[in-house]
């Protein structure tokens, strides 16, 4: 068991996570790195990231990649397994990867401070369907899979930045994009919203709800209703879901303070509400969710781990 104790847990293998894994090796720590699906978080799925400093035409997986050799070649250790629940262990945190009914330790390492990185995964329409039609016309991710709706007609769901770079995005490949959204005003900037207004192929559907998907095998459409009740079908090939993001906190929500939306409680020194377990990230209650604020939480919550230890 010995080889399975670290000075820190990080889960998620993300811009927070990873960033918190490179500062906690630099101090000297033992430090591993739990990741439950591929490295690199969100930001793999943009192709251009034009807002990160110093790196004006970086793609994300090219970024990620990079992060992660550099842990990789500073010493932390990264391995490929879903996090089921951290428990109070005395001295330690343990952190289960797998529930072996034998009760063999396989999958349990201990931890002497754990930083939690894990983000946050889209959040879905709830429709009959969606799952089922996920890959076959529902995306929630425009840069990824735009590409596969070359003049064709497409939906974008949502009014918040994401929906509004993406009606854009699409608005140069498709032949036509409804953006639906429930609400008369945005969330995202003006200008974006301005700037769809420009472009002959984009019809804005306000004040309607997205009440089915039409389709059996792949989407053919969606039905709409307005605030007076008034349905509408639009005959779509693709529905790029953008309504925003669920933090990935649920496995901690009987170890740390959660605030009504799911995000972790914590202020900018990333202290949870128990100590020696450290939030970093989107996954954290804050003001803007940004890859350079990841970055920067990673680096304070490593950073006071390694305070803890001391
Ligand atoms: P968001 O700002 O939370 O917007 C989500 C949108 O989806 C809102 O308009 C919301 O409607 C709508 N919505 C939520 N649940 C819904 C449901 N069940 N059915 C229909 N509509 C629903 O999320 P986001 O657009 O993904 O942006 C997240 C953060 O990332 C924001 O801070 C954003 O500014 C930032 N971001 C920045 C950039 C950039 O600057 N490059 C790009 C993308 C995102 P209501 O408005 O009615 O609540």
């Amino acid at each position: 068991m010995q080889d399975k104790i670290y000075d820190v847990i990080v889960i998620g293998a993300g811009m927070a996570g990873l960033t918190a894994a490179i500062y906690a090796v630099r101090a000297n720590k033992k430090v591993l790195v739990l990741e439950g699906k591929t490295h690199g978080g969100q930001i793999i799925t943009t192709f251009h990231i034009a807002n990160y400093p110093g790196l004006p035409k970086v793609s994300g997986v090219d970024l990620m990649n990079s992060v992660y050799n550099q842990a990789k070649e500073l010493g932390a250790e990264i391995e490929y397994a879903e996090v089921m629940k951290v428990k109070d262990e005395g001295e330690f945190e343990s952190v289960i990867t797998e529930d072996f009914e034998d009760g063999s330790d396989e999958g349990k390492y201990l931890a002497r401070t754990v930083i939690i990185a894990t983000g946050s995964s889209e959040r879905k329409l709830e429709l009959e369907n969606e799952e089922k039609l996920t890959g076959r016309g529902i995306s929630y991710c425009a840069t990824c899979d735009g590409g596969f709706y070359k003049d064709k007609p497409v939906a974008v769901v949502g009014g918040g930045n994401t929906a509004l770079y993406d009606a854009l995005y699409l608005a140069d490949v498709a032949s036509k994009v409804y953006i639906v959204h429930r609400r008369n005003e945005f969330r995202g900037n003006a200008f974006l919203v301005d700037k769809l207004k420009t472009k002959e192929n984009v019809e804005f559907v306000l004040e309607s709800v997205t009440t089915k998907l039409i389709g059996e095998k792949k989407i053919e459409g969606l039905e709409v209703e307005n605030l007076s009740h008034e349905k509408r079908t639009l005959t779509v090939d693709g529905i790029f879901v953008a309504v925003g993001r669920v933090p990935a906190t649920e496995i901690f929500k009987d170890l740390v303070e959660l605030d009504e939306g799911g995000y972790v409680k914590a202020g900018e020194d990333c202290h949870t509400s128990r100590e020696g377990v450290f939030v970093a990230g989107d996954c954290r209650v804050k003001s803007l969710r940004q890859l350079v604020t990841a970055s920067s939480d990673g680096a304070v919550a490593a950073t006071e781990a390694v305070h803890y230890l001391k």
